[in-house]
């Protein structure tokens, strides 16, 4: 079967939400371009304020992308050179770069084996008196235990969520981006919020945290041609915030249809010997940013998946410490054990608000098939 037969079905796609929202979308760009308004103005305020309100905080202050988002959230809040930050090592490549670009440390912890969770236990082990930060990330749409964090760190310590997988996501009933001192978020078009383009906001109820992300990523300006600090070009586009305003609108019932899909996976897959199925913590309610299964001889299923046209991928190959980019660490093969076996056994499957039951059940049968044999 070649990838264009009418079976494929992707990893992700986008083309559904679009449509949902495109003349919506047309209108709201029309407009923009008729005034010739594309940094700052209306659309972006009005997105900063919905945004805030749906994430439950006092702020948002929209940025450039999600990278600029965790570095300026660090910035804002004073962590930089000689602090030491906390992060997983099974994330994304950018949590770990804008505590560096913010001039402080990355020290990694390892992962929780259930939930692939930054652990609490390794935290508070790795903890010391140049902790200034720990950053956890809130993984494939499934918040950390930022209450669990609070508990066992000192008071000093900052709790800043990467949450650019996981808007809507709730813990115990209170939304990511609300559960520490201050929060990122990234509109990469893939994310469950995504806009055309890159964007990213720093969430936060602390207004002088805010007013200090806005003036850093307005050249340190908070009124034109003033610069009290050097700051940096970081701001979310007018264009972006229409299709964010549009998206947002939206989001709620989108994140259902990926809960719903999750669970019709969960049903496929409960009798799918060598198959383990995503684990949720108690209190938890994810979004399901990614479905992720773990399979022995991921590399051969994730093969035969891909020849069958199913959409997989791997979120991530490669625990942070094994990067090139982080070498200069000095963390070999074998310092956090977690994060690399599940590095070996993880997988994604294809899921996305509009996917149909057709294509999950292609999906559930290639992926039987395959770890079957
Ligand atoms: C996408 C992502 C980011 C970075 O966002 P960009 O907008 O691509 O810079 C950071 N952390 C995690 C966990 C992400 O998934």
């Amino acid at each position: 079967m070649t990838i264009a037969d009418a079976g494929t079905v992707p990893l992700v796609d986008l083309a559904a939400q679009h449509h949902e929202i495109a003349d919506e979308v047309a209108a709201g760009w029309a407009d923009v371009v008729a005034r010739s308004a594309f940094v700052g103005g209306p659309e972006v305020a009005a997105f900063e304020t919905e945004f805030a309100g749906f994430s439950g905080v006092r702020r948002c202050v929209g940025v450039a992308n999600g990278t600029d988002a965790i570095e300026l959230a660090l910035r804002g809040l004073g962590v930089g050179p000689g602090d030491e930050c906390l992060l997983p090592a099974n994330t994304f490549i950018a949590t770990a770069e804008a505590i560096v670009r913010a001039g402080a440390t990355p020290v990694l912890v390892d992962c929780r084996d259930d939930t692939a969770l930054i652990d609490v236990d390794a935290v508070a082990a790795a903890a010391g008196p140049r902790t200034r930060a720990v950053l956890p990330v809130h993984l494939w749409g499934q918040t950390a235990s930022v209450d669990e964090l609070r508990r066992v760190l000192p008071d000093r310590v900052l709790l800043v969520e990467d949450a650019a997988q996981a808007q809507g996501a709730t813990r115990h009933g209170q939304v990511a981006g609300g559960l520490g001192d201050a929060a990122a978020t990234s509109f990469y078009p893939g994310k469950n919020l995504g806009a055309y383009g890159d964007g990213g906001a720093v969430l936060t109820d602390d207004e002088a945290v805010a007013d200090r992300v806005r003036l850093l990523g307005a050249h340190g300006s908070s009124s034109k041609y003033r610069h009290e600090v050097i700051g940096w070009n970081s701001r979310l586009d007018t264009l972006q915030a229409v299709v964010l305003r549009a998206k947002l609108r939206r989001l709620a019932r989108w994140n259902d249809e990926r809960r719903r899909a999750a669970a019709r996976y969960d049903a496929l897959l409960a009798d799918v010997p060598g198959v383990v199925r995503p684990v949720v913590a108690p209190g938890n309610h994810p979004v399901w940013h990614l479905y992720v299964v773990r399979v022995p001889e991921r590399d051969r299923v994730h093969d035969a998946l891909r020849d069958a046209g199913v959409g997989v991928g791997v979120h991530y190959p490669a625990p942070l410490h094994l990067t090139g980019a982080f070498a200069h660490l000095g963390r070999g093969p074998g310092s956090f054990p977690v994060a690399e076996r599940l590095a070996g056994e993880i997988l994604s499957l294809p899921l996305y608000p509009g996917i149909t039951d057709g294509q999950q059940d292609r999906v559930a049968s290639e992926l039987a098939a395959a770890a079957g044999r």
